[in-house]
């Protein structure tokens, strides 16, 4: 192994999305003379800008694809290496890249991602959303559709209800309400009636550099300011996509541009059929199908004992860590959603190893106000966090919890409202003796509070003080 050892860094951070580039910049910052190395399997990384704190416990920003060359000219100390991990040795502390490399760490962040669960290993009847490769394929076969099944109730799901256009959508909910995931059966009232509207034209284009890596060369950069109906090249497993991922994209199918759409409430996919397996399968065959007439590619029996026939399957039903590569031959402990399992310090089991991001299960005691979500905010606060305690371990330096994981926030938009998720916004995990407060203007605004015990979620908090008095802070602020 010795020969193909390249070259020994302070810290190596493997994965180029919020959290590994977050864990990079702040690792840069405070471990300024250390040799450090970024190993990504894509080609672009995804950098956090326009931060801005809007209160003290929520933040709002916007993702960019960029070159990884602006990294490592804003970072001198900083190597980028373009490639996948395929196997971590953690007694040696070696990272090994599908170049055949070895690099060796003091301390590693793996900030892998997750990639989407789908519902089925059929490829070309089942799609995943993830990246700017995933997001390309959907268009281009969303173009020919005349009827898509949408499963899941997730932030992607509730987007892609949203957004498409001229091309019928049958959407599977596991739940009674949309939306389940962000908020209650009260807000996805409010919000259906969007979904039959005629949407908003849009204020303005977005002005956002987007990066984009051409077919025909696939190592050269062009800044591409928002050409509608161009989606972003093909990036080797990417990371995930940023906020306005469906922004400037046209997202119509074949048919006329207006919405259809039915959601089937209740109901998961019992099972999906080929065109042949239709024809062919008894089974098939008794299912009832709501549809007159015609063939379709693929289709899809709900456990509500509904067959619908479409063009494609978009699989919307959440994501599965990356952890693979670095599973095999080490002893990591792994949470029951498939993370690596993190503790107080973003610490994995196994030693000098951090893990960040959605690759990784936060398994501290939480405070009674946060919990995990994949999101981008927390991929930025646990690359920060887990940088800051990396910097800590090498410098022998104690590091406290990072006040960020006191309060569940999060700033997004859903059907072109913006959203405000604070606390157990949704009264995760409560006992049914909490209240909720309830103010609703039709099409304008939702605005609810949880309470338990007179504590609930606010935005206004008060300074310093351990997390009891913050607390305390919450009493009679609503
Ligand atoms: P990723 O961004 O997935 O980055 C992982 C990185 O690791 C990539 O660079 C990848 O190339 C690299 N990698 C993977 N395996 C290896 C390997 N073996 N070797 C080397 N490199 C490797 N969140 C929100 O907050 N709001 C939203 O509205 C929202 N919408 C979303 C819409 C879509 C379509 C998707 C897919 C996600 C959405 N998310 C949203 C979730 C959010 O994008 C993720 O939580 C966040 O990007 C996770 O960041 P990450 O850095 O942990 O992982």
């Amino acid at each position: 192994m010795a020969d193909k050892l390249q070259k020994s860094f302070k810290c190596i951070v493997v994965g180029g999305g919020i959290a590994g580039v977050t864990c990079v910049q702040q690792l840069s910052c405070s471990l300024p003379s250390a040799d450090m190395a970024l190993i990504t399997a894509g080609r672009l990384i995804k950098a956090v800008t326009n931060y801005k704190q809007v209160a003290k416990v929520l933040e709002e920003f916007q993702v960019e694809e960029q070159s990884s060359s602006v990294l490592e000219e804003k970072l001198p100390n900083l190597t980028v290496i373009h490639s996948a991990v395929i196997a971590l040795h953690t007694q040696s502390h070696l990272v090994e890249t599908a170049g055949g490399e070895l690099f060796a760490y003091e301390k590693l962040c793996i900030c892998s991602g997750a990639r989407p669960k789908l519902l089925a290993e059929d490829k070309q009847h089942v799609l995943g959303i993830r990246d700017t490769d995933s997001v390309q394929d959907f268009q281009k076969r969303l173009a020919k559709a005349r009827r898509i099944v949408l499963v899941g109730n997730g932030g992607i799901a509730l987007e892609l209800a949203y957004e498409v256009e001229g091309c019928e959508v049958i959407w599977a909910v596991k739940d009674n309400a949309i939306g389940n995931t962000f908020f209650d059966a009260g807000a996805a009232q409010f919000l259906v009636p969007s979904l039959g509207a005629d949407k908003p034209e849009r204020a303005a284009p977005c002005k956002r550099l987007r990066y984009t890596t051409q077919d025909a060369a696939p190592q050269t950069f062009t800044a591409d300011r928002n050409r509608r109906g161009r989606g972003c090249g093909p990036t080797q497993a990417g990371s995930a996509l940023g906020p306005d991922w469906h922004e400037g994209m046209i997202l119509k199918g074949a048919e006329q541009p207006s919405r259809k759409l039915s959601v089937e409430y209740q109901c998961e996919v019992e099972q999906i059929f080929t065109c042949q397996e239709m024809l062919h399968s008894t089974a098939a065959q008794q299912a009832h199908t709501p549809d007159t007439g015609g063939t379709w590619p693929v289709y899809v029996q709900l456990t509500n004992g509904k067959t619908y026939g479409c063009d494609f399957v978009v699989s919307a039903t959440g994501v599965t860590p990356n952890t693979q590569p670095f599973l095999t031959g080490n002893n990591f402990a792994v949470a029951d959603d498939g993370g690596l399992r993190v503790d107080h310090h973003m610490m994995t089991s196994q030693p000098d190893v951090y893990a960040a991001g959605d690759v990784c299960s936060a398994c501290w005691e939480h405070s009674p106000f946060w919990q995990q979500m994949r999101l981008w905010t927390q991929a930025r606060q646990m690359g920060y966090y887990a940088a800051r305690c990396m910097a800590a371990g090498v410098l022998s330096q104690t590091i406290e919890l990072d006040f960020c994981f006191e309060l569940f926030s999060h700033i997004t938009t859903f059907f072109n409202y913006k959203v405000v998720l604070l606390g157990k916004f949704n009264a995760q995990g409560l006992a049914s003796d909490h209240q909720l407060l309830l103010r609703c203007t039709k099409g304008q605004e939702y605005v609810k509070v949880v309470l338990q015990g007179g504590i609930g979620g606010a935005t206004r908090w008060q300074d310093g003080g351990s997390s009891a008095d913050r607390r305390d802070g919450l009493r009679g602020n609503l």
